[in-house]
């Protein structure tokens, strides 16, 4: 069985203990991962902070820093192949997705790296006629990024790529479900010339590995992605360090279609919104919201489509729908389903879990439009569209806004001025207009609300991960006056 390392101070090491991997298309280990406890954890936290203190990173100017960065970028687009097969392998992601993904993830890495030397302190126009002051911008410190399972080299790159931009070093912690990505980036990371310490990458259980990262005294930022119940665990550990957070959590997003749409496009956004990656994603637009004069119509278009997808394995680049990555999601998302059609819920398609190996859920509707079913409120990260219905525009607003979430949001119209009205009005950090799941280095992306703070993505992305120093320098020889008034 293949057998994964740690990375810490720039070495590759085993641990004291070792975990199987499971592969989602069989329910069978693959590999075996190196499972980080207290200690580890505190080595790569030391080197992290030894990095940043000192030695050749501190050293190096913004714009080196970048050079390193653009040479991790084309390190990543030359090895995305490779990257992507093993996140497949270890997740379940279909290869068609984590090949387009991770040569994206590139990109993502060249933004930043363009950006490392444009991060520009300023000078305060001061109203002391003796004094020159400005803002420098220095690197928050050492940072914890945790990730969840899927899309952990995006998920990464967009914590990393800002984070190294702005001068910090890092600990990443995988995830326990599907580390092998990350655990082989870190290859890249050492290619690319880090120096040591500079980039440390782990894996281990949550309350063991994870806790004790968000917890270390040295770590002065945590930049997580994960479910609402763990950011709750991750605030109270940083209780502890009185780090900062960032928090991009899940959702149970709008996907709001209006009579005036085109239903067609429209029903190939909410294919990609809910059943690409086979719904495992924070943005699924899981909540269908149809103007109710189409929803017979639309919901035939839906359900077709649905019962066409080729569901197979995720390294057959023809499969469309892969497995889930852990059988305990499964179970969650059949009890759900379950209690959903027992509480009234119309099972439009899908609905039952396939026999033979695998964590394979096909692509579920459930229409909800005349009960109050539990799919509706609870985050599924699984294949499972619920379906509700309105009448108008107040109806459709209150509806989409009915969640403590608000991640992404999908409106679909061809009447400006409604669009405009009502892209206000959602309450969501993302608003997609006549489209679904798009992203961009170049733009912002966070929630609202459950879904968490704080945005990855963009310039301000680089600023969290800065902090400012004031510097006040006085440029009067003459003697200080009164000493016992404040200047
Ligand atoms: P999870 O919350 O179970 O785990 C996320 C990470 O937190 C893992 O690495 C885990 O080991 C770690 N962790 C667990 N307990 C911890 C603790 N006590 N202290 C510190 N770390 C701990 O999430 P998951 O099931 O792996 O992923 C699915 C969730 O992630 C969904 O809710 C999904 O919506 C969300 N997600 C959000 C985004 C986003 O950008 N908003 C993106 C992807 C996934």
């Amino acid at each position: 069985m293949q057998r994964f390392q740690h990375y810490i101070d720039g070495r590759f090491e085993d641990a004291s203990a070792n975990f199987p991997s499971i592969d989602p298309a069989t329910g069978e280990p693959w590999a075996e991962m190196p499972e980080a406890r207290e200690a580890d954890v505190d080595r790569a936290v030391e080197a992290a902070h030894r990095a940043l203190r000192g030695g050749q990173w501190a050293g190096l100017t913004a714009t080196q820093r970048g050079r390193l960065l653009y040479r991790l970028a084309d390190l990543v687009a030359a090895n995305a192949a490779r990257l992507a097969e093993l996140e497949t392998r270890d997740t379940g992601k279909i290869i068609r997705e984590t090949s387009a993904q991770i040569a994206y993830v590139a990109d993502y890495y060249r933004y930043y790296a363009g950006l490392a030397d444009k991060i520009e302190g300023s000078y305060l126009p001061i109203d002391k006629p003796d004094m020159d002051v400005w803002l420098r911008r220095e690197p928050i410190g050492v940072v914890a990024a945790v990730v969840p399972w899927n899309s952990q080299l995006f998920l990464a790159a967009v914590k990393l790529g800002p984070a190294l931009a702005a001068g910090c070093t890092l600990v990443v912690k995988a995830s326990e479900d599907g580390p092998a990505p990350l655990l082989e980036f870190a290859r890249l990371i050492d290619e690319a010339g880090f120096p040591a310490g500079v980039v440390n990458v782990l894996t281990g259980f949550g309350a063991t590995c994870g806790a004790a990262l968000t917890k270390h005294p040295k770590v002065a930022h945590i930049a997580f992605t994960g479910g609402p119940q763990t950011a709750r665990a991750v605030v109270r550990n940083s209780a502890e360090n009185l780090a900062s957070t960032s928090l991009e959590l899940g959702g149970k997003s709008p996907f709001i279609v209006f009579a005036d749409a085109d239903l067609e496009s429209a029903a190939n956004a909410q294919v990609a919104g809910i059943f690409a990656a086979t719904g495992q994603s924070c943005v699924a637009g899981s909540r269908l919201i149809v103007e109710a004069s189409v929803k017979d119509r639309f919901l035939s278009v839906l359900k077709a489509k649905a019962e066409a997808v080729k569901i197979g394995s995720p390294l057959d680049r023809a499969t469309e729908v892969g497995p889930l990555c852990t059988a305990r999601q499964r179970v969650l998302i059949e009890d759900v389903v379950g209690r959903s059609v027992a509480a009234g819920a119309v099972l439009v398609a899908g609905g039952k879990t396939p026999d033979g190996p695998g964590f394979y859920y096909p692509p579920t509707i459930l229409d909800c439009s005349a009960v109050k079913a539990p799919s509706v409120e609870r985050e599924l990260f699984g294949p499972v569209l619920s379906v509700l219905s309105f009448e108008d525009e107040a109806e459709a607003l209150r509806l989409a806004n009915d969640t403590p979430f608000g991640l992404a949001s999908g409106l679909f119209t061809r009447d400006l001025t409604r669009a405009h009205c009502m892209m206000k009005r959602i309450h969501a950090g993302v608003v997609w207009v006549n489209t679904y799941r798009a992203v961009s280095p170049i733009a912002p992306f966070g929630g609202y609300g459950q879904s968490g703070h704080g945005r990855e993505g963009g310039i301000a992305a680089a600023l969290d991960f800065t902090r400012t120093k004031t510097v006040w320098l006085r440029t009067s020889d003459d003697p200080i006056p009164d000493p016992f008034v404040m200047r």
